[in-house]
């Protein structure tokens, strides 16, 4: 009777030491990324570790979810693109910063926070997409050709208060000053064929339909066209255009990231430090670039065939830190110059 009572008591005991052992070892994940993306990924790390990874998937808002959860969010990391997005969480205080020797050893340093708030784990080029035909070779080979005279009515392009032009932006304050930069602004203007709308797809499209010659783009789209079989005619639209890497005799194609940070609220700190760590890894960041045809942030990592294809270019190197410190600035400079109007002014 009595060891019976004792057994029992013992496997209580063990269930709720497994209990406990398995929520300390979970990571709650806020990720603007997708699912098809992200699960192979958190499938690897779970069965690397043994641990848990509960991933909410977030299309927008997560900043607004994080303020409004505040102290008891449950997440304890975030995942997103855009420097844009990683800056404005920090700067609304969603993020804290951590050190890490692996991370340090693995992401460039201009790839991630001087303090740690967050880390590059993929990188991508704002290039120009160029007509085929229409556009001669050398025509274009910069960012600031797309506002010389001889491309007037030429140039389609997103909204200029999108995340990614706003980098743009803010990278062309950084690097060349506020006056340049706003000739640049307001010459690009000048040569749009149409107001800008749509998103970076669209724009290729428009080119392939002939209502313009070339167009801003993040990489990644071209290898999402190029294998798009549930939209074949995204393969037509991006079989009509060259993919440019601008200023590569000068400073370098600017470059942004998709990343991550811990949470202000983080519960599971080490736990998520370490999904992070992981995604940075040699497999990790192969498996993660190639799902979204973006780059390894990490050297050395083997690229998609595809993305190989498109050749090897020079990145500008400025610390994106420094580059999102412009972005204020640079969303007024597009309101200053009514970029997204037609009006001539
Ligand atoms: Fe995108």
């Amino acid at each position: 009777m009595k060891s019976k009572y004792l057994f029992a008591a013992a496997l209580i005991l063990t269930v709720t030491f497994a209990s406990l052992n398995a929520s300390a070892a979970e990571v709650n994940l806020y990720s603007a990324r997708q699912a098809f993306l992200m699960t192979p990924l958190l499938d690897a790390f779970t069965q690397k570790t043994g641990i848990k990874v509960n991933m909410v998937y977030l299309k927008k808002g997560m900043q607004e979810r994080l303020k409004a959860e505040g102290a008891n969010s449950p997440a304890d990391l975030v995942l997103t693109s855009d420097i844009g997005n990683l800056h404005n969480l920090v700067k609304a205080g969603l993020l804290q910063a951590t050190q890490s020797p692996a991370l340090e050893k693995n992401i460039p340093s201009q790839f991630r926070h001087p303090q740690g708030l967050w880390f590059g784990l993929t990188t991508r080029a704002r290039v120009i997409f160029a007509h085929k035909d229409r556009v001669k070779p050398g025509e274009v080979t910069t960012y600031e050709d797309l506002a010389k005279p001889h491309m007037k009515g030429r140039v389609c392009t997103r909204s200029g208060k999108h995340m990614y032009n706003v980098s743009l932006l803010a990278w062309m304050i950084a690097s060349r000053g506020e006056t340049a930069a706003e000739a640049w602004a307001r010459g690009l203007k000048a040569n749009l064929a149409r107001k800008p709308q749509g998103n970076d797809r669209a724009q290729i499209k428009a080119v392939y339909q002939g209502e313009c010659d070339v167009a801003p783009g993040n990489t990644y789209y071209m290898g999402k066209m190029q294998t798009n079989e549930k939209s074949p005619v995204q393969k037509k639209w991006s079989a009509a255009v060259n993919l440019i890497f601008p200023n590569q005799n000068g400073r370098g194609t600017h470059v942004n990231i998709s990343g991550a940070g811990l949470t202000k609220s983080a519960k599971n700190k080490a736990a998520a430090l370490k999904l992070i760590e992981f995604l940075s890894s040699d497999a990790a960041q192969k498996i993660y670039a190639e799902g979204n045809f973006e780059y390894p942030v990490k050297a050395g990592v083997k690229l998609h065939p595809l993305v190989a294809a498109w050749g090897k270019f020079k990145p500008d190197t400025t610390d994106l830190a420094k580059v999102s410190e412009h972005r204020a600035q640079a969303t007024r400079m597009m309101d200053r110059v009514r970029f997204n109007t037609m009006d001539g002014s």
